[in-house]
């Protein structure tokens, strides 16, 4: 029976592109018709049609805390009475850059001395390349297959036949020639990056790596792969982004980085770039690094880079109360009742006889319809694929909103109480037998 989310669904077809502004809400990978969202509140969100769902979407991130936390709320309230933005600097943004750079220090290193905020996460991986490119006077970029980093030119770019061969466009719109200036290597090996280097290391500015990859189901990186990224861009003069979007202040208060120094693996990524969590659910993302690379941003350097949003108040606002808010009581409690759930998902699938895997990565997980969790892009692609479509909608038949897609991390806040894990915990025993009958 049509409600109100199906009226909403077709009638937004009409006057949106696939009546979605981002593509993977259109329940392209899944099916069906995706829910409006009318409200949402801690762990829970609800639909036009009145019903409320347990999410596990948390936003793609952000809502490390919950839905509309009561002081965030109250933070950018504030904010918005004193005005909605003016174009002109603000003490709130001083704040926020002091706040990630004294954050992002771990094993005696602090590889941020300055912040640069701009309005997405696309926005700082395209700034993060063009100040590399700058730094470096050279034009190639080297990232990985099945790294996502935002929607610019030169980031989706396909990998071509062939190690170091140049990318070609991955999608309609970008013109070869741009494409070509990236260079697409398998992720995990580092010995096929130091083959692209042995052949074209003086013409690369950047590789530019997701901390802990999550945008083809989470990846967990071998133990000191991002560090021998590091040494080899070094080796031959060039930079290393890091790209912390989806990770920075969500998988502990240094983020992915922070975790991986903790463990021993002592490194410095020039330029590290933030999203989703920093802006506490508002537009809002970040890249830092040292004084000596930021500054060659305009309007010090000779790299221009501006926005008329950048560092909006209110945005600021929910980053400052989020990341306050965000202790290390916070990601410890996240991360066991990621591990709670986790755990929980992958007791249904072997009950029912499902093949399956946690893929994890600090309290990022998502379980995988394969023997094992991927290392790579290939592995992430070869699973069972197919099983996840009716396990998410006998999950959300039963009130749980997961990602709707299998290449997505899913995601705990601070929020999830009992009653909502509870609620997560009785929905899966027909979720898995979904999966199981596929
Ligand atoms: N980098 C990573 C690692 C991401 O996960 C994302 C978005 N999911 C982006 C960059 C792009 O961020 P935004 O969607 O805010 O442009």
């Amino acid at each position: 029976m049509a409600d109100r989310n199906d009226t909403l669904f077709a009638h937004a077809r009409e006057v949106i592109p696939g009546g979605v502004n981002s593509p993977v809400r259109a329940y392209g990978s899944v099916g069906g018709t995706p829910r409006f969202v009318q409200s949402a509140r801690g762990p829970y969100i609800t639909d036009a049609a009145g019903r409320e769902y347990v999410d596990l979407v948390a936003s793609w991130g952000p809502a490390l805390l919950g839905h509309a936390h009561p002081e965030v709320v109250e933070a950018v309230r504030e904010a918005a009475l004193r005005g909605l933005s003016f174009g002109a600097p603000t003490e709130g943004e001083v704040e926020l850059a002091d706040l990630v750079a004294g954050r992002v220090t771990a094993g005696g290193l602090k590889p941020i001395e300055q912040v640069r905020l701009v309005s997405t996460g696309t926005e700082a991986t395209m700034t993060a390349i063009r100040l590399a490119r700058g730094v470096t006077g050279r034009d190639l970029l080297v990232k990985f297959d099945g790294n996502y980093h935002g929607h610019s030119d030169g980031l989706l770019a396909a990998a071509g036949s062939g190690l170091a061969t140049l990318a070609l466009p991955g999608t309609a719109g970008v013109p070869a020639p741009i494409a070509a200036q990236t260079l697409v290597a398998p992720y995990g090996d580092l010995d096929a990056v130091r083959e692209v280097f042995a052949e074209l290391g003086d013409r690369i500015a950047a590789i530019i790596v997701e901390a802990a990859p999550a945008n083809m189901g989470v990846v967990r990186p071998a133990a000191g792969y991002n560090q021998g990224l590091a040494a080899i861009a070094h080796e031959h003069g060039a930079l290393l982004i890091l790209d912390e979007v989806l990770t920075g202040f969500r998988v502990g208060p240094a983020g992915y980085w922070g975790l991986e120094v903790e463990a021993g693996s002592l490194y410095e990524p020039d330029i590290i770039t933030f999203g989703k969590v920093v802006g506490g659910g508002m537009p809002l993302a970040a890249l830092g690094g040292k004084a000596a690379v930021m500054s060659q941003l305009a309007p010090v350097g000779p790299v221009y880079q501006a926005g008329t949003l950048s560092g909006n108040p209110l945005s600021v606002a929910a980053g400052l109360a989020t990341l306050r808010l965000a202790t290390a009581e916070v990601y410890a409690a996240v991360d066991a009742k990621a591990v709670q759930v986790a755990e929980a998902v992958s007791a249904a699938l072997a009950a029912e006889g499902v093949e399956h895997a946690i893929a994890s990565a600090g309290s990022l997980f998502n379980p995988v319809f394969a023997a094992e969790a991927p290392r790579d892009y290939p592995a992430a692609k070869a699973q069972a694929a197919f099983r996840y479509g009716p396990f998410f909608h006998a999950m959300l038949d039963a009130g749980v909103s997961l990602p709707p897609s299998v290449f997505e991390a899913w995601f705990l806040t601070a929020a999830h109480d009992d009653a909502a894990l509870a609620r997560i915990v009785e929905a899966l025993p027909a979720a898995a037998r979904a999966a199981a009958a596929a």
